[in-house]
């Protein structure tokens, strides 16, 4: 295998502007199928446009995402703003089922296959036995894990995730970053992890991407623990305080 093949998705100078104003600038990054990349910038840094601009939901001002030679699908849990209202009216399994009706041709209809893919993944996420529960009613940890499991239940290769623990308890995020690495390791799906998390993230992900408009760095944890160029960016104490390596 050579290393073209290696790559699912490329990013290759890639640059968005939102009217004159420069959001991310010329981002170079190649991306391995099975990675597990936490995402990690300061507010405004660029990081939800990076993903959105790799889902094609911004158009690029500069530069191109190139993909795998197999079309990949991308899975994608968008930022949340606010909890879900209460009495929004379905239930778990028809939101789980709401991914695989997104990729069928009218008339869109849940075959058996489909409930079987939908109890496989709610058995995964541990969500099995709220299946027929209203989503509004759920905590926000089990609401997470609806919404994960629809992003995952037509198995894409690269499952994006923008900031999904923020409304999270602390052990509950433990919980979730523990689903995620067992996803990781029993299907090789490739993961994006943007969080705010930067003092934990090196506990779950292995790849590190650290954008501010710019990229700053990308690579495992053990090579940003060792780079003199991040000591000097970070300081030695931010910087083994993200590496969690020693
Ligand atoms: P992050 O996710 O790292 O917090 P964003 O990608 O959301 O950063 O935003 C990067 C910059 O682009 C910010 O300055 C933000 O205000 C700006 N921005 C984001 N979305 C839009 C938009 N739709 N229109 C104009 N500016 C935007
Ligand atoms: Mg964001």
């Amino acid at each position: 295998m050579n290393s073209e093949e290696e790559k699912i998705v490329e990013a290759v100078n890639v640059s968005v502007k939102y009217g004159q104003t420069e959001a991310i600038s010329g981002i170079t990054i190649a991306i391995k199928p099975g990675d597990y990349i936490g995402i990690v910038g300061p507010n405004g840094s660029g990081k939800t446009t990076f993903v959105k601009a790799m889902l094609g939901l911004v158009p690029l001002s500069e530069g191109k995402f190139v993909f795998g030679v197999k079309p990949v699908k991308i899975g994608y849990l968008p930022q949340r703003t606010s909890a879900l209202d209460p009495k929004f009216p379905a239930s778990v399994s028809e939101v789980i089922s709401h991914g695989l009706l997104s990729e069928k041709k009218f008339p869109r209809r849940i075959n058996s296959a489909d409930k079987r893919r939908i109890d496989e993944i709610a058995s995964m996420l541990g969500i099995e036995t709220l299946k027929n529960r209203n989503v509004g009613s759920l905590s926000g940890g089990q609401q997470q894990r609806v919404l994960l499991a629809r992003a995952l239940v037509n198995k894409p290769e690269i499952i994006i995730l923008d900031e999904p623990t923020n409304a999270l308890d602390p052990h509950i995020r433990e919980n979730f970053y523990e689903l995620l690495s067992k996803l990781n390791a029993e299907t090789q799906t490739t993961i994006l992890l943007i969080t705010h998390d930067a003092g934990n993230i090196g506990n779950h992900a292995r790849k590190f991407l650290y954008i501010d408009r710019k990229l700053i760095f990308f690579g495992s944890f053990n090579e940003f623990c060792a780079s003199c160029e991040m000591t000097e960016y970070f300081g030695p104490y931010a910087q083994h305080y993200i590496c969690k390596r020693h």
